[in-house]
């Protein structure tokens, strides 16, 4: 029997290990050129099936950047490919009046967001300000998934950030996009304080030994695989997390099994 390894290596997909991304993106972003970035149904749907993305869980670029848009864009999105697609609602703390908005509209949505999307050092303010505090609580009573921008260092979204919310929200599946990109040792402590937190692994392959480490110390049951495509590609992200030398159960784990828990009556 041939491992994984081989198998995505042979056919750049593997049945038997559908892979979900947990951190993606979609629409153009202002001074880059993203090929994919633009969604197109036909289109989108191959690159992922040529990958075997099973889901990909995305918030657009222009409900993070562009207030006047919002979450439209995510909705209009996922409408039109349901079968591959869900979103993020996305929050911008300098909008407070729009977060509470769209947290009274989430159950018009359920078929589109399975929770919120924190991109705190780019909006600058913390993770745990009061105006983030309406879709929070409401995570916290629902069990919604909750993916946060991390970043070692941060003030907005670093470790310390991450266990004030952790600790006050214990119901929200707290996702750390990034991981916390630097801290592995204090990203390792909230995985083992909380059993909530979860590593998310877009960019912490870009750091040999990160990955490693953690499994080291937590195992794989709390470590989701992201990518921020359109910005990167599939095939990167699951050959860097797979030729790491994980064992095909720890990448059966990481590539689907914890994301279908994690999304079990969210789709
Ligand atoms: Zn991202």
């Amino acid at each position: 029997m041939n491992s994984l390894w081989e198998k995505f290596l042979e056919n750049g997909r593997v049945k038997e290990c559908p892979v979900y991304d947990m951190h993606a993106h979609m629409g153009s972003f202002n001074r880059i050129y993203l090929p994919f970035g633009d969604f197109n149904p036909e289109i989108t749907k191959s690159r992922l099936e040529r990958a075997g993305i099973k889901m990909l869980i995305f918030c657009s670029h222009w409900t993070l950047f562009s207030p006047d848009i919002g979450n439209r864009a995510n909705i209009e999105v996922v409408r039109q490919l349901p079968d591959k697609l869900r979103a993020y609602c996305g929050l911008n703390p300098n909008y407070p009046e729009i977060i509470e908005k769209d947290v009274e509209d989430f159950e018009k949505y359920r078929d589109v967001f399975v929770g919120f999307k924190l991109l705190s050092d780019y909006h600058q303010k913390p993770v745990s300000h009061e105006n983030y505090s309406p879709a929070w609580k409401y995570a916290d009573k629902k069990g919604l998934i909750v993916l946060l921008h991390t970043w070692g260092g941060s003030q907005f979204d670093g470790p310390e950030q991450v266990r004030i919310v952790a600790e006050k929200y214990p119901g929200a599946k707290i996702l750390m996009g990034h991981s916390c990109h630097g801290a592995w040792d204090e990203t390792i402590q909230l995985m083992k304080d909380f059993p909530n937190v979860y590593a998310e692994l877009c960019a912490v392959v870009d750091d040999r030994g990160g990955l490693e480490q953690i499994m080291d110390a937590c195992g794989s049951k709390q470590i989701v695989f992201g990518t921020d495509w359109p910005w990167f590609n599939h095939h990167y992200y699951i050959g860097a997390v797979i030729d790491s030398g994980i064992s095909d159960q720890d990448a059966h784990n990481i590539f689907h099994r914890n994301a279908e828990k994690l999304l079990e009556g969210l789709i």
